[in-house]
């Protein structure tokens, strides 16, 4: 089983509060998905900075981007592993909202120039589910675009310095 995140670890103000506010610091569930695609060959980026929101996986040669979330940072909807806390519910209702909203914008925005973008939910990789969901991401990846029109570095400088 994954360890239930709860709200309380991560008060503000706290080490680990401010950890995982940071994509860029590695978390299991990153590491699970990178250690899988890269066991099926695939080569990727990770926290690409030049992108809205640092996806944790790039893979230019797919034109696709994965992003690992949290459920309850990124406050996965119907999801048994979210739930608001109990105390201080207005800051972290708004603090959650922006979170998703911004998921939401920073996702338009990268689909606009061109990329598929994929969402993987922490709840998807606990044991029950990860080898059907990690199986699933990488067809998905892999299912469409043809490798050899993939987006180029260069394309890639032009969209950055665009958006
Ligand atoms: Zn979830």
């Amino acid at each position: 089983m994954v360890s239930k995140k709860t709200p309380s670890r991560f008060q503000p103000g706290t080490r680990s509060y401010t950890m995982s506010r940071i994509r860029g610091t590695e978390t299991s569930i990153e590491r699970q998905v990178r250690s899988y695609l890269f066991s099926r060959g695939l080569r990727f980026r990770k926290n690409d900075k030049r992108y809205p929101g640092h996806p944790d996986v790039v893979l230019p040669k797919w034109r696709a981007m994965v992003f690992v979330n949290g459920c309850f940072w990124h406050m996965h909807q119907g999801c048994a592993k979210f739930s608001l806390p109990k105390s201080n519910v207005e800051f972290w209702t708004t603090k959650l909202t922006r979170n998703r909203l911004r998921d939401q914008e920073q996702g338009e925005k990268l689909k606009a120039m061109g990329w598929r973008v994929f969402t993987v939910w922490e709840c998807q990789l606990d044991a029950r589910h990860a080898q059907e969901t990690l199986q699933r991401l990488y067809e998905a990846i892999t299912a469409d675009g043809d490798p050899n029109e993939g987006v180029k570095d260069e394309q890639i400088e032009r969209q950055t310095a665009r958006g």
